[in-house]
């Protein structure tokens, strides 16, 4: 199995809508979600705490149900993860009794790929983040920027078409923080996946995507979508990344 350069999912949201029942009364978590992503894009998700990004996040990926409305990817309603798509969660989500390349395997020995076909699949993948030397380390002998890395040639390796992505980088440091999403942007380049990839952070959303949905909250809903139209490698030097950076800031607080 070589890494597929054939392109991304498209996805489609349509009317979603998601209520949750409390004892303090119904909450409208959100309301009327409607966007398409074509393949291949890079789509961040942003928003304040509180505006639905982690419930559209879960619906997305099909691990809760939408009280009304539908996710469709490549053509088909989401009900549960499929490997058509790939998750990487903020807490890493790493088995921590396995190596990095047990943890990288996880989802190949899952779908029997033979071990030779496996073996040389892990090696491509650990090579792709950057962790060449690591291969047989555990997860607690690594940083949160390495976690990452595993986390994401782990949702990498069944090649699925779509990329989910829930606030990856929220919990390193700065520093870390820029070259992760640096060598996001080369990955993707390279691999052509559709991203779909959840932030709080408006510089980041602008850094990294095609086009920024911007969410609000009561209820959560979509205020607007960006198109960030600035070659990459951006820079938040650059006066037009203020502007963007501006545009998207303004659209929250609305
Ligand atoms: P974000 O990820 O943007 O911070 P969330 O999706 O976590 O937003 O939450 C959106 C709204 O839905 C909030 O008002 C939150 O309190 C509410 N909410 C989220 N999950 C539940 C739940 N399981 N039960 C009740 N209310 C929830």
């Amino acid at each position: 199995m070589a890494i597929n350069h054939a392109g991304g999912s498209t996805v489609r949201v349509e009317q979603v809508d998601k209520q949750y029942d409390s004892k303090q009364g119904t909450v409208q978590a959100l309301a009327d979600i409607n966007f398409e992503v074509s393949p291949g894009e890079f789509i961040c998700l942003v928003g304040p705490s509180g505006c639905g990004k982690t419930t559209l996040f879960r619906i997305l990926a099909g691990l809760e149900p939408p009280t009304s409305g539908e996710v469709i990817l490549n053509g088909s309603t989401v009900t549960k993860p499929n490997t058509d798509m790939g998750i990487v969660f903020q807490e890493y989500h790493l088995f921590p009794w396995q190596t990095v390349r047990e943890n990288v395997a996880f989802g190949l020995k899952k779908a029997n790929v033979p071990k030779d076909e496996r073996s040389q699949r892990v090696q491509q993948l650990i090579d792709l983040v950057g962790l060449e030397g690591f291969e047989d380390s555990y997860p607690k002998e690594l940083s949160g920027g390495m976690k990452q890395r595993v986390a994401l040639a782990r949702a990498l390796a069944i090649d699925p078409s779509l990329l989910l992505m829930d606030e990856p980088f929220g919990a390193v440091d700065a520093q870390t923080r820029e070259m992760l999403q640096d060598e996001l942007i080369d990955i993707w380049r390279e691999t052509n996946k559709t991203v779909l990839f959840v932030t709080h952070d408006v510089e980041e959303a602008v850094k990294l995507a095609d086009r920024v949905v911007v969410m609000g909250r009561n209820p959560g809903s979509i205020r607007g979508i960006v198109e960030i139209d600035l070659v990459r490698p951006r820079s938040r030097a650059d006066p037009e990344f203020g502007e963007y950076y501006e545009r998207v800031r303004d659209l929250i607080h609305t």
